[in-house]
């Protein structure tokens, strides 16, 4: 293979010529490497291509950069479904076959576990993958805006837009501009007619977008979640109060979808549309849905968590529950337990389940929940955990037998590894959903605990996302 490379003198950008792209990277990016040896970061090459390369900056030791000509497409490859691909945020991988997301998938978490952690891994259970690669999501949020994003196409054509109201995503890095979408792949109908719907009636009634730049307009964010079993929350969130085309469109919603069961809104006129400090107004129905888990009712309000892939929470739960072995007698801890749906999953195998998690709205829901499910051996902490998790509160709530750790994506503060280590419970379940935070985390365990059991779990077709289960011993 010949390899070129030119430098342009004034800004230093490379082109490399026929390099193979060999690998995958974090954040969804591809590798290719240089005629010298440096790592290339590309944003839109599959393992298995051979492109030409036009670099960005040089950074230190590594460069990033685009493909800008395919001299072979790679047998990874498959036709993206969505007509949004490459210009929407999400769905990175789509042009990748699924059986190859999931080979770079239990890559990465291997990778981590051996690179960042260095650690002396058992022999590795293949990733479970999902059953449904599209429509898996049971919660979607969609922003409305006036300035609407043009793509590539939608300039070239000329066409002039007079309306630019857009109802979609938020283009990566810019906070003001709305993809519009048409269709989504990502949840279940009536999803995207709800959404179009809403989208139509309000531009036929005058009933205005938001202008993020400046802060005025009606519409801000839509947020639609399907149960398992059927039920469909609506929420609308508006910025001005404007009560006739409010109730308008509501009632339009109302009557257009007489299978939403919990329709509510939301009117919030400050800087950030987080619902999360907002009152929640009840329109029609009830104000929440319900989620099932093996006879486990969760009822889930507008502000509630829960796993957005319900089938695969299933299986990350049931791989979790096999990992701590429980046999009836144990205390456990579920440290991040959100609304407490693993602390009561688990709480039949167990004596007692403690959560401790800093919401206190998921707190309440997790208490309801177990109260509901008539579960009487859990009970919920709310707070920080490096600052709940303490001797004192051990003390007071038993040692425990078993750890159950969720993390969010920064992983566990070092003063709860530490307390962890101070305890050293037999066994700990470690769920993450970034296995390099979890490496890192694992490499301070790794003197006291041995790695048995470990177990990648896809939650997220489509995306580089993947979450992994690894159980650890006490040596
Ligand atoms: N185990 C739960 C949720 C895991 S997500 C489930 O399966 O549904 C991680 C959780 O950690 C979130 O609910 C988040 O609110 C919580 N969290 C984040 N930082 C925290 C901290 N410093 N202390 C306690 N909980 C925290």
């Amino acid at each position: 293979m010949n390899y070129f490379c030119h430098m342009s003198r004034k800004k230093k950008f490379h082109l490399f010529e026929n390099i193979e792209v060999i690998d995958t990277a974090a954040k969804g990016k591809s590798v290719a490497k240089a005629p010298d040896g440096r790592v290339i970061f590309l944003s839109n090459a599959v393992p298995g291509d051979i492109v030409d390369i036009q670099t960005g900056r040089k950074r230190k030791s590594y460069f990033e950069g685009k493909a800008i000509k395919f001299h072979k497409l790679s047998d990874k490859r498959t036709q993206p479904v969505c007509d949004y691909f490459g210009v929407c945020g999400g769905c990175k991988w789509q042009n990748m076959k699924y059986e190859e997301q999931l080979t770079y998938k239990q890559k990465e978490v291997t990778n981590n576990l051996i690179r960042i952690g260095h650690l002396d891994l058992p022999e590795i259970t293949p990733i479970a993958g999902c059953d449904k690669t599209y429509f898996y999501r049971n919660k979607m949020e969609f922003s409305f805006s006036d300035s609407r994003w043009l793509t590539d196409e939608e300039i070239k054509s000329g066409k002039e837009y007079e309306n630019k109201d857009a109802c979609g995503f938020h283009i990566p890095r810019m906070w003001d501009k709305i993809l519009d979408i048409d269709k989504c792949h990502l949840q279940e109908d009536p999803s995207n007619d709800i959404r179009n719907s809403i989208k139509s009636f309000a531009i036929k009634n005058d009933i205005s977008f938001f202008n993020p730049r400046n802060q005025y307009g009606l519409l801000r964010t839509l947020m639609i979640r399907i149960s398992s079993n059927g039920e469909i929350m609506v929420v609308v969130q508006f910025f001005e109060d404007h009560k006739e085309k409010r109730e308008l469109l509501m009632n339009f919603i109302a009557d257009k979808f007489p299978q939403i069961t919990s329709l509510q809104y939301v009117i919030n006129n400050k800087g950030n549309d987080t619902i999360y400090d907002q009152e929640v107004i009840l329109f029609k129905g009830k104000n929440h849905i319900i989620e099932e888990m093996e006879g486990l009712k969760f009822k889930i309000n507008a502000k509630s968590f829960y796993q957005t892939n319900s089938s695969q929470a299933y299986e990350l739960y049931k791989i979790t529950r096999d990992f701590a072995q429980l046999k009836g007698n144990e205390i456990v801890y579920d440290l991040y337990t959100g609304t407490g749906t693993i602390a009561q999953f688990v709480a039949k195998n167990a004596k007692k389940v403690i959560g401790v998690e800093s919401v206190p709205e998921a707190i309440a829901d997790a208490k309801i929940n177990a109260k509901n499910n008539q579960i009487k051996n859990t009970e919920f902490f709310v707070g920080d955990m490096a600052k709940v998790f303490t001797q004192e509160f051990i003390n007071q709530n038993g040692i425990p037998d078993v750890i159950i750790t969720d993390p969010p994506r920064d992983g566990m503060h070092k003063k709860v590894v530490e307390q962890i280590l101070n305890i050293l419970p037999k066994k700990i379940v470690y769920v993450s959903c970034n296995s390099a935070t979890q490496a890192r985390d694992l490499a301070l365990m790794k003197d006291y605990y041995t790695i048995t059991k470990t177990q990648a779990v896809d939650m997220f077709p489509q995306t580089f996302h993947v979450e992994n289960v690894v159980l650890l011993e006490k040596c």
